[in-house]
């Protein structure tokens, strides 16, 4: 589980600079292993040793200008609501304007850590300019420069430093189910459906708790966990369609799952935020079931299924191997079927195959099928085995691991898919040097 640290500030204060030179390293390595750049306003970094996802705010800005300042103040309760520790950014270029002082104020009222970060000091007649901030009352700040990192090492540090110490609850091994998707899919429909009780109505009490993550439940037969950020919200602070707020909302709640169920509106297709909160989950590791919903309204004939699955199949490529069911949460029809999968994608993620047996199947299979030859030199596979992770990952040792191509990485996460059973699963494989 992981902490977040939001970003806000008014626009071009250098908020997404910062974000860049924070993910830059990691989303490399992702991007290298599922081969798709999304959500560049969300990642993942580490700063000595300690993990934390980070989002820019200021991506999710849209509209005419007119809007912006009522936009930025949302955002800024949001990020309030939903992250660990607030980077605050300002420019010392500009010095405090009003809309800096309107966003100090909403965060002068906030336990979380905030931290005041003066940027674009580039240089020490900047260094002495960025006083005035003081005027914020918000206490010291941190001065630094995004374009080239300086002043950067110590505002992370002393962000590490002040996150909260997120310690995994396992207390069961239940699985812990997120239900996401964009406003209006259906997710408290799906829950209502699924536990069979209004408890996701929507409740207007102030301070309602973020600590109690997820809720036992038994249904159908089935123990599990849901994630409970999906109902219990104060959705009378922004209006639902708001792009931010549901992706706030989602990353959140896959975090801290194991599955995430993808609840689509069928009325819809599969739509930009359905893309962003796909390749969130994906990015996580996480298990992923995509709910088709509201299939009552669809009028079908015998192709309709099947076209439709292969449009989501296009839009998630190349990760295909995903369960789809298409429900009504409304007529409750395959809810069953719908829980049934999300712990069939459990039980898969957890799966652990023995070295052995790995050995034995796999380096036959890259016998028959080595790596191709690389600048004349060959590459030979020599060792494999899973790592002990809680999602799948397999290591390859080869004597030339540099020169093992995208191709062929993908042609043993797809032969380990038919061969075990990963369907709904993101696989990771390294190769290494042995
Ligand atoms: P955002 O709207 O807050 O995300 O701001 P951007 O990251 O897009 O940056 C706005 C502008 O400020 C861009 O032209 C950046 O190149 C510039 N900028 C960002 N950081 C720095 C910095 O540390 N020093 C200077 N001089 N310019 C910067
Ligand atoms: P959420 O914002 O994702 O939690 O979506 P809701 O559960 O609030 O549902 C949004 C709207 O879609 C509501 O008016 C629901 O009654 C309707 N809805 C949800 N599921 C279905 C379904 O399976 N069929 C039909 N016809 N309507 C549905």
């Amino acid at each position: 589980m992981g902490n977040i640290v939001a970003i806000v500030g008014r626009p071009n204060v250098g908020k997404s600079t910062l974000f860049n030179r924070l993910i830059q390293r990691r989303e490399a390595i992702v991007d290298a292993v599922s081969g798709v750049t999304r959500d560049r306003h969300y990642g993942k970094t580490d700063w000595n040793g300690r993990e934390f996802s980070v989002i820019d705010t200021g991506g999710y800005v849209v509209g005419s200008d007119d809007i912006f300042e009522a936009e930025i103040d949302k955002q800024v309760e949001l990020a309030i609501d939903e992250a660990d520790a607030i980077i605050f950014m300002v420019d010392v270029e500009s010095g405090v304007t009003g809309m800096d002082e309107e966003v100090a104020h909403l965060l002068r009222q906030v336990k979380k850590p905030v931290f005041l970060t003066v940027n674009k000091v580039d240089n020490a007649k900047r260094a002495a300019d960025a006083v005035e901030f003081y005027a914020l009352g918000l206490g010291d700040y941190y001065t630094i420069a995004s374009t080239n990192g300086s002043g950067t090492g110590e505002l992370l540090d002393a962000i590490v430093a002040a996150l909260p110490e997120k310690e995994e609850k396992v207390e069961d091994d239940l699985p812990r189910f997120a239900v996401v998707g964009r406003p209006n899919a259906g997710k408290s429909s799906f829950i209502n459906a699924l536990i069979g009780e209004d408890r996701y109505i929507v409740t207007d009490i102030a301070g309602t708790t973020r600590d109690a993550i997820d809720t036992k439940y038994n249904r159908f037969g089935f123990d599990f966990n849901l994630i409970d950020t999906a109902g219990i919200r104060k959705k009378s602070k922004v209006k639902d369609d708001l792009e931010f707020y549901s992706v706030m909302r989602s990353v959140r709640a896959i975090e801290y799952s194991d599955v995430c169920i993808l609840i689509i509106d069928a009325t819809r297709g599969f739509e930009g935020q359905d893309q962003n909160i796909f390749w969130l989950a994906e990015k996580n590791k996480k298990g992923i079931v995509i709910l088709v919903n509201k299939w009552d309204l669809v009028e079908k004939d015998t192709h309709t299924t099947k076209e439709f699955e292969a449009m989501i199949r296009r839009e998630t490529a190349p990760f295909t191997d995903v369960p789809i069911v298409f429900i009504s949460a409304l007529t409750k029809q395959r809810i069953f079927k719908a829980i049934e999968t999300a712990v069939e994608v459990f039980e898969n993620r957890k799966q652990k195959i023995a070295t052995s047996k790995l050995n034995e199947t796999m380096l036959e299979i890259i016998k028959l099928n080595p790596p191709p030859a690389y600048k004349g030199k060959y590459i030979k596979i020599k060792y494999c085995m899973q790592l002990p992770s809680p999602t799948p990952q397999f290591v390859f040792f080869a004597n030339l691991p540099q020169y093992v191509k995208e191709p062929y990485k993908r042609f043993i996460e797809n032969k380990l898919r038919e061969i075990y059973n990963f369907k709904g699963v993101p696989v990771v494989v390294y190769f290494r040097k042995k």
